[in-house]
């Protein structure tokens, strides 16, 4: 038997061991992700709350997980009889691989079995697996933005449903959705990361008692896990028993009017868009209340659900991470905690139905200057026209894109260089078609463009062309024996739609960052046409990666992404000076794509190649060269001046790729001038 950590053992992390109880006290709160850097031990805390879980009766054979006591009347191993004997099993913990297939996720139907054998067959996937226990997606950003889809409508509607051509499938899947990410490795799109009921930042303590703690424990357990976990028993169980009795009193627990008006006021003033933030944050507030033994929602209990369930809501630049102003939360409660004891619902305070404030509400504090959740954030726009000073760069982003290159900083004349109003960029395409995730980009071969022929399927059927199968089958029919009405159809008649519409590709920058380029407009001018690319990418749907080369070699600034606000931070931050080590930066790119090819074979790459094709370090340039020949590509000439050596052109024409140059790109495109309506 695998003995998990206890969950009452891990050092540290409240509030991601808040959000986690609050979830397994209400299903409705609606998930966590959690952010953070590696290593902070977020896969051993979420194992250490499944184990936590009380165990569920289930039907037995029933490989949807039925309750006997009220069994899924639609499910696919049904219907079971009302007096089906249960069993008891541990609530289970399934984890969802970043590479998982869409069938691996929802199940599939198998419809060359129902044509030819005339029998519906399901195999389900993991979501029927995690119903009624935790579904765990570990880099969550990573994940195909499709599946992300469909991972989150099933956790909303706690309902898995699957259809193939007119036959479908439903089943229930309630689960406890937890996913990781790092943002380091790009963040979620908005509209996704708006769809998990809480988040929570966590960092590795700084304190080095607790660093010493956390280490001490994990050895203990690492020793002798059972001795460990017999330590823990106590505390573990008074934990089981406190979700039990938290998870009976909640259906109970009463959310006053003037805690709901406070909630509404507090969503208000923080500007997040729709009504979900303040569900979830009622939701919360409630499994709160219930956690700590109460059966009325109080301040305290705002206050907890808000922390966890506002900062991925604030309305924001799709460049902007996460984040909440705790002081101006804590004005906003107090101001409306006023004169308000908890259980008085007062004159006045009928908040609406649906959770908007009455008109006559305070109208939200605020500090002058304008909107103070969005300054509490005080990032840097992409269309700020001014970046940081030289020398003066701070932030994680900045600090990461440096320790990328310890030994390059010999040159005195590094500096970050500004970046100004993105445009719109001419479209780059892959030529040919490819075969990859439906996006904006380059022809391909996709599930949901328009139809423009039949062929024979690979593996199973998923888009069947009735056409050309009736026709495949029709001349067979005398040999198979019909004699009456009705087609005798085989497994190989079958013909499955082509279809031609538009793929996401991933766009990898190769950006010289050297002193050829440091010339501090230049570089500003180069910044701002890889910005304007990373918006066009954003748009088309595509990941990104940027690869820069200065100094003593190259540096992924950026791994690929399926998301650009990472990009755009490193871009901002991007220091410049040194040598260019252009071969160095060409066989950088090689060995990401080369990794990428492995991980999606179907995404086709597209090079873009920011240069003026100068090398003064780094290596032989026509060998690597030859390492992303093939790969389509586009060279940006960033050459400027009376005198031109036309080294980007030879270099465009060596690898085969398109030229544009830097000037003419911003000169053809037109600036967006509210680059958020772009989005
Ligand atoms: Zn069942």
């Amino acid at each position: 038997m695998i003995i998990t950590y206890p969950f009452s053992a891990v050092v540290g992390l409240t509030d991601l061991k808040l959000a986690l109880v609050l979830n397994a006290v209400s299903p409705r709160v609606g998930g966590v992700l959690v952010r953070g850097e590696k290593g902070t031990a977020k896969s051993t805390i979420v194992r250490a709350l499944a184990a936590q879980l009380p165990a569920v009766d289930v039907v037995p054979g029933c490989r949807f997980a039925c309750d006997p006591a009220a069994p899924d009347p639609e499910c696919p191993d049904g219907p079971h009889g009302p007096d089906a004997e249960g069993v008891s099993r541990p609530a289970v913990l399934v984890e969802l691989p970043v590479g998982a297939s869409e069938d691996r996720l929802v199940g599939s139907l198998d419809v060359e079995r129902a044509l030819t054998e005339g029998v519906k067959s399901f195999e389900p996937g993991l979501l029927a697996a995690a119903h009624r226990g935790v579904l765990y997606v570990d880099e969550v950003n990573l994940l195909h933005d499709h599946l992300v889809d469909l991972l989150l409508d099933a956790a909303a509607l706690g309902t898995c449903y699957v259809e193939r051509e007119s036959m479908s499938v439903r089943h229930a899947a309630r689960f406890l959705l937890v996913g990781t990410m790092n943002p380091e490795e790009g963040e979620l799109r908005p509209q996704l990361l708006d769809r998990f009921g809480l988040t929570v930042e966590v960092k590795a303590s700084r304190d080095p008692a607790e660093r010493a703690e956390v280490v001490r424990r994990r050895l203990a357990f690492d020793a002798d896990a059972p001795a460990f976990a017999g330590r823990w028993a106590a505390e573990e169980a008074a934990l089981a028993r406190s979700i039990v009795a938290a998870r009976a009193r909640v259906s109970a627990v009463r959310l006053p009017d003037a805690r709901l008006r406070q909630i509404a006021t507090v969503c208000a003033a923080f500007e997040v868009d729709g009504l979900r933030a303040d569900l979830v944050t009622a939701n919360a507030a409630i499994a709160h209340a219930a956690w700590q033994g109460r059966d009325t929602v109080t301040t305290e209990d705002v206050r907890a659900a808000a922390r966890l369930a506002l900062p991925h809501r604030r309305r924001r630049d799709p460049f902007d991470a996460p984040g909440l102003d705790e002081e101006l939360l804590d004005e906003l409660l107090r101001r409306t905690s006023e004169d308000e004891g908890p259980d008085d619902p007062g004159p006045g305070n009928d908040a609406g139905p649906d959770g908007t404030p009455p008109p006559d509400a305070e109208p939200p504090a605020r500090p002058e200057g304008g909107d103070p959740a969005r300054d509490a954030a005080s990032h840097e726009r992409p269309g700020d026209p001014v970046g940081p000073e030289p020398g003066t760069a701070e932030g994680p982003a900045a600090e990461s894109a440096q320790a990328a290159a310890p030994a390059a900083e010999t040159d005195a004349a590094v500096r970050v260089a500004g970046v100004s109003a993105p445009f719109r960029v001419p479209l780059l395409a892959v030529p040919g078609i490819g075969e990859g995730t439906a996006g904006r980009r380059s022809r391909s071969r996709t599930r949901h463009g328009r139809s423009i022929g039949a062929r024979r399927p690979s593996g199973s059927v998923r888009d069947l062309h009735v056409m050309a199968t009736v026709l495949a089958a029709a001349p067979q029919q005398r040999k198979r024996g019909r004699s009456g009405p009705g087609l005798v159809l085989r497994g190989d008649d079958l013909r499955e739609a082509v279809r031609e519409g538009k793929e996401g590709n991933l766009v990898l920058f190769v950006v010289d960052a050297s002193g050829s380029m440091a010339a501090r407009k230049r570089m500003t001018a180069v910044k701002t046409a890889v910005l304007s690319l990373l918006l066009d990418a954003y748009q088309r749907r595509d990941k990104v990666g940027l690869i820069t080369f200065r100094g003593a070699g190259a540096q992924v600034a950026l791994p690929p992404t399926s998301s650009v606000e990472a990009g755009a931070a490193r871009l901002r931050s991007l220091p410049t000076g040194g040598r260019t080590p252009l071969a160095a930066g060409l066989t950088r790119a090689a060995e990401v794509l080369r990794v990428e090819r492995l991980r999606d074979a179907a995404r086709r790459p597209l090079l873009v190649l920011v240069t003026d094709g100068r090398a003064t370090a780094g290596g032989d340039v026509d060998r690597a060269a030859g390492l992303v020949a093939g790969i389509a590509s586009v060279v940006v000439d960033c050459e400027n001046g009376p005198v031109r050596l036309g080294l980007a052109v030879r270099l465009a024409s060596r690898l085969g790729a398109r030229l544009v140059s830097l000037d003419s790109m911003a000169d053809l495109g037109t600036v967006v001038r509210d680059h958020r309506k772009a989005i």
